[in-house]
């Protein structure tokens, strides 16, 4: 990151430190992980009291059951739940399931979403340098691009189109689109959605690798209310310890004893399900959600009062902890909108947060941890006008 690249030496709460012993207040939290701030006590002991036990046993065990017992009770719609590493790799495996229950290839996903690095899920993510949204990169086989259909996000009538002719096996989504914009779904689409792959037999995949226990304790398909075939759960699940997991109804990930290959070395391993455990535990803790809504206002609020008091145009999108500033555009609802702000602005605007004690992610994003105070939220919104007025000076 301009102007030097930032090595650190550790994290404390909402708090990095530097090697140079500069300390920040961090809203990277890891790109999302972190979502109990870092060195949480309770979840470091847990870790710490696991790894004597062993760090994996290719076999099952018992906090394999516990902690999908605990997803279970907290993830609409699930029934089962299948252990991974990564996020790209659970959808992979959720397209995988999709496929074999359906027999069907093609998949429909939205212009903006991201689901991860593989070859098809890649596509549709970016414009590439000719304004196509096709590619996502270099050495993706071209052959990929036939599996996957893009939608704007929201076009319901261009999901019923495609889903008539029962070519498609599965409908992706952010169901709130945070790596583009923070754009909570359009009034029903989700439920619309729902209907429409019921109808033609699609299977309906929610991708809660960012939304997932941090939209609300039951996600995305909790805070609206729609239950999708399967979710995609990776991130905040285990506290910054690298576990994913394809959740939902058991007809499908049943399929995984009848043909559908689901393998990993370590899925599953007892140390990342400890952390698991002991980071869904504190979730649990009283008003953690409440004052995840609190924070992400107050901060939204705060950089918006303080875009119009230095008469900069720009707009805040934020659902529960994660906040959007768009510099540069009056209102962003669509995926064409978030590319529309001006990003050089903000790009500027981050390194003056950072010389001020602010780390935050480029392209406007913003998470909050529990670990974040009031007072950490205020001072940040202090930092956010300082830096404003230097980047406008
Ligand atoms: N899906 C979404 C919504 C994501 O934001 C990400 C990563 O940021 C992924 C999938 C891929 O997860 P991972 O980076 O763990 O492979």
């Amino acid at each position: 990151m301009p102007p030097h690249p930032l090595f650190f030496q550790g994290g404390n709460g909402s708090r990095l430190t530097d090697l140079d012993d500069n300390t920040y207040l961090d809203y990277v939290l890891g790109w999302g992980p972190v979502i109990l701030g870092h060195g949480h006590p309770g979840l470091t002991e847990a870790v710490q009291n696991q790894l004597p036990h062993g760090a994996t046993y290719g076999a099952g065990h018992v906090l394999e059951a516990e902690v999908a017992e605990m997803v279970i009770e907290r993830i609409p719609g699930a029934e089962r739940v299948l252990w991974s590493n990564t996020g790209s790799e659970a959808t992979q495996v959720a397209l995988r399931l999709a496929r074999g229950a359906t027999g069907r290839r093609r998949f429909i996903k939205f212009g903006g979403h991201y689901h991860g690095w593989s070859d098809a899920m890649l596509v549709g993510y970016r414009p590439g340098p000719t304004g196509d949204l096709a590619r996502g990169s270099e050495g993706q086989p071209e052959a990929v691009l036939d599996d996957v259909t893009i939608v704007d996000w929201g076009d319901i009538e261009a999901v019923r189109r495609l889903l008539q002719g029962d070519e498609y096996a599965a409908v992706f989504c952010e169901p709130v689109l945070c790596n583009s914009g923070v754009l909570a779904p359009p009034e029903n689409f989700l439920t619309e959605l729902r209907r429409v792959c019921d109808a033609t037999g699609t299977v309906l995949v929610f991708d809660e690798v960012i939304t997932g226990f941090r939209m609300s304790r039951g996600g995305a398909a909790e805070r609206y209310d729609v239950e999708p075939d399967l979710v995609v759960l990776a991130k905040a699940v285990a506290g910054g310890y690298p576990l994913a997991a394809v959740a939902g109804r058991a007809e499908f990930l049943e399929l995984t004893t009848s043909g559908v290959v689901h393998a990993g070395t370590y899925n599953g391993n007892p140390v990342v399900l400890a952390a698991a455990k002991a980071t869904l535990e504190a979730l649990d803790e009283p008003s953690v959600y409440e004052t995840f809504e609190n924070h992400g206002r107050k901060l939204g609020e705060g950089f918006a009062q303080a875009l119009t008091a230095h008469g900069v145009p720009g707009t805040i999108n934020q659902v529960g902890p994660v906040v959007q500033c768009m510099i540069g555009v009056k209102e962003a609802a669509t995926f064409t909108d978030f590319l529309a702000a001006d990003q050089k602005f903000y790009d500027r605007l981050l390194v003056h947060m950072l010389r001020r004690g602010v780390f935050t992610l480029p392209g406007g994003r913003w998470y909050l941890s529990a670990a974040h105070s009031e007072h950490d939220v205020e001072q940040t919104v202090d930092v956010f006008e300082a830096a404003l007025k230097a980047t406008l000076a």
